[in-house]
């Protein structure tokens, strides 16, 4: 169902991350900074602006044109002012992107917002698509709702959980949407409930638009419980898992009945290297950038090389889950 929508609810906590509006631009190996009033912008423009900050695995070129949002309105008032034929691509915190080293042509938009809204409306948790997903963890176990905290266990934005479907330990995003707000590339906000979505594991379509928000029903529970098991979570997470290390989750989905990083440990690849790739020992279904040096061809050579051992000696075909985006 598609309704037309009236933004966040009264009381949400402002976004406050695009305060100083002003555009970047490279000037002779510098990047100065200009005002953008005359455009109407409030958020941060960049051009030839690297991105590998951008991403969880730090790695990746420059995108054309960069955009930081100030708000939802100002997001909108960016898409409508793109020529329609202007590639767009959006990241949220990039933990789920290998952005290649040739860069991202046109314009790419990144949703997180360290001041993104959250709060509680009609008995549904709302969220920013900008908010990072522990954040709506914890806010939703201080509201005293359960069900939540796997939310903590995934560095993403809540419009990267809603694009995935982010989920772990049992858990998965879309088990709790009640409605989402997208921005069409005409620059119109729309709302749609799961019966517009077809949803699976790691699987939303269609994804045209940008998911601005979405209105969570979680369970009422017992808050203090909620957070001991987000303690818990992180704590197991921490145990196993390469969190010192820039990474970008688990590489590859895991097959039916079975879990990718057992094939792939069985294959012999844990700490097997690309360039400044490698298999992470402690966890064979992540990649790590342990010295923050690797190319993304070397990430992406890895996972290439990982899928072809895996499929000789064990007859799987291994499919990615991370995103790979941008010019090799
Ligand atoms: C240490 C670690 C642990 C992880 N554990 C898990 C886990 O347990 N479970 C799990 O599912 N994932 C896990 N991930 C992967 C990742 O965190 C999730 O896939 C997360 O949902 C990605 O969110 P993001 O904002 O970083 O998305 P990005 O990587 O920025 O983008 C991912 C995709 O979503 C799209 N997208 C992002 N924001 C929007 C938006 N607002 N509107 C439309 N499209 C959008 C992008 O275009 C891209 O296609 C892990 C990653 C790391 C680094």
């Amino acid at each position: 169902m598609i309704m037309s929508t009236a933004g966040p609810p009264q009381g949400a906590r402002p976004l406050q991350g695009g305060a100083e509006a002003h555009a970047v631009r490279k000037a002779g190996g510098g990047h100065t900074s200009e005002p953008l009033h005359s455009s109407g912008l409030r958020g941060r423009l960049a051009h030839d602006a690297p991105l590998a900050k951008y991403t969880s695995w730090r790695t990746g070129g420059a995108a054309d044109t960069l955009y930081l949002p100030a708000d939802r309105d100002d997001l909108a008032a960016f898409v409508r002012q793109l020529p329609p034929a202007e590639p767009l691509t959006v990241l949220g915190l990039g933990s789920n992107t290998l952005l290649r080293d040739g860069g991202v042509r046109g314009a790419v938009i990144v949703m997180h917002n360290p001041g993104a809204a959250l709060a509680v409306t009609d008995g549904l948790v709302y969220a920013d698509a900008g908010a990072a997903c522990p954040k709506l963890a914890r806010f939703a176990a201080t509201h005293d709702c359960a069900e939540a905290e796997f939310l903590a266990g995934i560095p993403g934005t809540v419009g990267g959980a809603l694009a995935m479907n982010a989920g772990c330990y049992g858990g998965e995003t879309w088990r709790y949407v009640a409605r989402v707000e997208v921005l069409t590339r005409a620059g119109e906000f729309e709302v749609r409930t799961p019966a517009d979505y077809e949803v699976g594991y790691r699987h939303v379509a269609p994804l045209e638009g940008i998911f601005t928000a979405g209105w969570f029903r979680f369970p009422r529970g017992d808050g203090a419980a909620a957070r001991r098991r987000i303690k818990a979570l992180l704590e197991r997470r921490l145990a196993t898992q390469p969190l010192s290390l820039p990474n970008a989750g688990s590489v590859f989905r895991n097959p039916p009945g079975d879990h990718a990083a057992r094939l792939i440990e069985a294959c012999g690849l844990k700490g097997f290297a690309i360039g400044g790739a490698r298999v992470s020992e402690k966890h064979a279904n992540f990649i790590v950038n342990p010295r923050g040096q690797a190319k993304a061809a070397d990430i992406e050579a890895l996972i290439a090389h990982v899928r072809e051992t895996v499929r000789a000696k064990t007859g799987v075909e291994l499919v990615p889950e991370v995103r790979i985006v941008g010019e090799p």
